[in-house]
């Protein structure tokens, strides 16, 4: 497997870049993949930004798994971390983005309006690793389509603000970080949910480790999908695959049919899934 290294050098250019433009703003909206609530983060971000007040936006949970996002939920909440599910393909959520806002920023906001501020405005800025759905949100928050700037790690450009309908402007020049792709796991996560490329990764891993989570997690979806029994199913794909052959769901060789399992995850066709769980101990 082809190991992606972190260039420190990168790492601390975006790092400077995200501090400058912290100064603009009273508060960050993390966005993170639904599916990954832990693996689509960087995990040098809450260092980066210190003590700056962030909500974290949990982003296409349209294909996430509801439950597993719910206890994804609690468990911020009892860690008392704002946090705020979205869908912003299909809408743009600003009302609960506005509430999880005004909960965080409740002594800023106390103050604007204790001093008799009636046309306070809050600025913020997006951070997240790539294609978690940045611009996406941005575009929505605006109302329109816009050209959004700087969604590349380490890309400096001007910036502007983003007026949303409500008393939040929101920079249109997105933090962009790495993920932890150094980690194997959650390089393999990332690349079955789409967010990192193909080429990174052989898809004979992938399909390995998605065939043993939906065995262990969903395994309803796999007997469905090959015709298979609740004691037919073997954790161990290479001794699947001549099953899975038969039922012409996938054919071809190993890797053919690797690709093709691949295929099917991210296309949804196996389900809503979400790859990063909360465990017992959390
Ligand atoms: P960025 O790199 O973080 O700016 O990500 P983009 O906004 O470019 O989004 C990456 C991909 O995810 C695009 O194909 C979007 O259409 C898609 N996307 C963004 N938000 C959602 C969502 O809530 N649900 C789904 N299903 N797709 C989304």
């Amino acid at each position: 497997m082809t190991v992606i290294q972190w260039y420190p050098g990168h790492m601390n250019k975006a790092k400077n870049q995200i501090q400058a433009r912290l100064k603009l703003v009273d508060i960050v909206l993390e966005i993170r993949d639904a599916r990954l609530p832990q693996s689509s983060r960087n995990p040098l971000l809450d260092q980066i930004i210190g003590n700056k007040p962030k909500i974290i936006i949990l982003n296409k949970s349209d294909l996430a798994d509801p439950k597993i996002t719910q206890q994804w939920q609690a468990y911020y909440h009892r860690r008392q971390q704002p946090i705020v599910v979205i869908d912003a393909q299909h809408q743009a959520h600003l009302p609960m983005i506005l509430t999880a806002i005004q909960e965080r920023l409740a002594t800023k906001i106390t103050k604007y309006q204790a001093s008799g501020v009636k046309n306070y405005t809050i600025r913020a800025m997006c951070l997240g690793i790539p294609n978690v759905g940045k611009s996406t949100i941005l575009n929505k928050l605006a109302g329109k389509k816009i050209a959004v700037t700087g969604n590349r790690p380490g890309v400096t450009k001007n910036q502007n603000w983003i007026h949303t309908s409500h008393y939040l402007d929101v920079l249109d020049t997105p933090g962009v970080l790495w993920p932890k792709i150094d980690d194997q796991e959650v390089a393999i996560k990332l690349a079955l949910s789409g967010a990192i490329k193909d080429s990174l990764l052989s898809s004979l891993d992938l399909a390995n480790f998605a065939w043993g989570f939906w065995v262990q997690y969903y395994p309803q979806i796999l007997e469905a999908r090959y015709h298979l029994s609740a004691t037919e199913l073997n954790p161990n794909l290479n001794l699947m695959f001549e099953k899975i052959t038969a039922t012409n769901e996938a054919a071809g060789d190993i890797d053919q049919q690797a690709r093709q399992i691949v295929q099917a995850v991210r296309q949804g066709s196996w389900g809503r899934f979400t790859l990063d769980r909360v465990t017992a101990n959390d």
